[in-house]
């Protein structure tokens, strides 16, 4: 799989601060890359730089494999969409008619498949509708009918479930698997919302401090995942105790349980513990979730 979007080392620095600091990304074509991070990580940085918006310190990035200090830059950028921070839509206007002012912006020449692209997104049936009464999902797709005005085969978004309500979540997700499956785009979404990723991503990246701390696909995610054994003891203390002599990797997140990063011999651990007058209360494989993962990853607390 080639990758739409490669990151190489790419610095911006606002004085003394470092918004993001030798940042490296992958987006593999075709997949639904999955951008995380908490608040101030620099996911919106990252985006507005690889968007234009914004000049790298330092360091770059190559998009459908040109590099952004060449010329034809410019051409790759016409295959990306983007809806960074706030969908930019005229709240005064319907949604056909924020259509047609972005076809005039781009200079594309019929407003033919307009119809068809509100359809895409689920406003087929607004009408008269000002965008100012919309819901925040309908503001949000509509944000993103205007980002793929020009067809393109890249759409990067900004914290697209932001402040959306249950049924609004739903919706986003299901176009954003439409857009992937049916038409091909490779998606870039940025978010702190994990378990809702979780749902999509075909890859991560977990961004911290403006750094690239890992990238890795769901199928290898779901694989190390995988390995965790979830334990219910009588006293986590002396689980504790025991797995440091069996230097084994565990997380003790109770007084009570822990999950077990090993392959572990069931037999020994429960006869170490039983030593001790410790009792097994449960034992069983875990699927470790996207947010436990990236707790060890990147630590717990809370948004920065
Ligand atoms: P959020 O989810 O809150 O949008 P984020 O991961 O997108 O977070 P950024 O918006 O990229 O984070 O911000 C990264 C850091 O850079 C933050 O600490 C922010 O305060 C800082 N920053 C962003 N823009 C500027 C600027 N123009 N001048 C100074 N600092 C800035």
């Amino acid at each position: 799989m080639s990758d739409v979007l490669t990151v190489e080392a790419m610095s911006k620095h606002y004085g003394h601060f470092r918004a993001l600091n030798e940042c490296t990304m992958h987006v593999p074509k075709g997949s639904i890359y999955g951008f995380i991070g908490k608040n101030g990580a620099g996911k919106t940085t990252l985006i507005r730089l690889i968007c234009g918006l914004q000049s790298p310190t330092c360091g770059g990035y190559s998009l459908y494999g040109v590099q952004h200090t060449k010329k034809e830059i410019a051409k790759s950028r016409r295959r990306m969409g983007a809806v960074v921070e706030t969908p930019s839509i005229y709240l005064d206007m319907t949604a056909e008619e924020n259509l047609k002012e972005q076809y005039r912006i781009l200079g594309l020449p019929s407003f033919r498949d307009i119809p068809k692209r509100l359809e895409m997104v689920g406003l087929g049936d607004t009408g008269r509708k000002k965008a100012k009464n919309f819901s925040l999902g309908m503001k949000q797709r509509l944000g993103i009918a205007i980002a793929l005005c020009g067809d393109p085969d890249f759409l990067v978004l900004d914290e697209p479930i932001n402040g959306l309500d249950p049924q609004g979540i739903i919706e986003m997700r299901e176009l954003i698997l439409k857009l992937n499956r049916e038409y091909q785009i490779t998606v870039l979404i940025s978010s702190h919302i994990l378990g809702e990723l979780s749902r999509l991503a075909t890859h991560y990246g977990f961004i911290d401090h403006g750094h690239m701390v890992k990238e890795i696909s769901a199928k290898d995610l779901e694989l190390s995942c995988r390995k965790c054994m979830r334990i219910e003891v009588s006293d986590s203390r002396i689980l504790s105790c025991v797995l440091d002599k069996m230097n084994l990797e565990y997380k003790i997140f109770s007084d009570t349980q822990a999950d077990i990063f090993a392959e572990i011999s069931v037999s020994k651990l429960v006869l170490a513990l039983a030593e001790k007058d410790c009792e097994v209360l449960s034992l069983r494989e875990h699927d470790e979730s996207l947010e436990s993962y990236y707790v060890n990853l990147i630590g717990g607390g809370k948004d920065e």
